[in-house]
């Protein structure tokens, strides 16, 4: 059995959870059996583009850096198994001392986007939302990295870690995911995407954690002026990252 996640002391309410507790307990429970919803919603958010729109790439593989531009439609989905997870159950205790528990198998199927190779050789990059379950309670990979997207050599060492043995290798490529019960559902925070994308001048949000602004405003990177973050703490763990491309010239992430 994979490991279990449980916030000890057990909080009489979620009120009591530090906020370090809440982030943990939203990206493990969220993303836990969500690798397909994952990949489905970006699918559909991709979807509302034009197959031609151009994707910019940007990925971090120790002091190597990418920085390609894709078309949208050149993306495709992988699908493969991971045998014996380590971290991938969630437990969540609900009113009347219920308990949720998911994520309990030994085989745990996983998806996520693929970028192609701007050469047109494979592809070179992944996009995994439900990665984040992997963080170190959800601040990324030990702080090294938000591990959204990554190289491929870099995703495929990750993921040794998280599991005993996967079949990442050999994954099941296609060009769409199948339909989910929550289509409907993932087409309308796709669209909500969409529109905060293109509202993204006027209304920025937060590199590390994608939170809009709140009560209160977010603060700029002053170095590039392109990048924005909640707090010192948040700008802290996307700097490793951010580095790499916190430049005054160019869209930061
Ligand atoms: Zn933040
Ligand atoms: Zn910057």
């Amino acid at each position: 059995m994979p490991a279990v996640f449980l916030v000890q002391p057990i909080p009489a309410s979620l009120a009591d959870l530090t906020r370090k507790q809440l982030e943990t307990y939203y990206w493990q429970a969220r993303n836990h059996d969500g690798a397909f919803k994952c990949a489905a919603l970006l699918q559909h958010f991709f979807d509302l583009f034009p197959a031609n729109t151009q994707v910019r790439v940007r990925t971090v593989d120790g002091k190597k850096t990418q920085d390609y531009i894709a078309p949208a439609g050149n993306r495709v989905i992988l699908e493969w198994d991971m045998f014996q997870p380590k971290h991938l159950t969630a437990a969540l205790v609900l009113p009347d001392n219920m308990t949720y528990i998911t994520g309990g198998q030994d085989t745990a199927p996983h998806a996520a986007i693929g970028f192609p190779d701007p050469e047109g050789a494979g592809f070179t990059a992944i996009l995994d939302l439900a990665a984040l379950q992997y963080g170190d309670v959800g601040y990324g990979n030990k702080g090294n990295s938000l591990f959204l997207l990554e190289p491929v050599r870099r995703y495929a060492e990750h993921l040794t870690q998280f599991a005993d043995e996967n079949t990442f290798e050999s994954a099941q490529i296609s060009f769409a995911i199948g339909p989910t019960p929550e289509g409907e559902w993932l087409i309308s925070v796709a669209k909500k995407a969409k529109a905060r994308l293109e509202a993204k001048a006027t209304t920025p949000w937060c590199g590390h954690c994608g939170a809009p602004p709140g009560k209160e405003t977010l603060k700029m990177c002053s170095k590039c002026k392109n990048a924005y973050y909640c707090d010192a703490d948040h700008q802290k763990w996307a700097w490793p990252y951010h580095k790499h491309f916190c430049a005054p010239s160019t869209p930061a992430t």
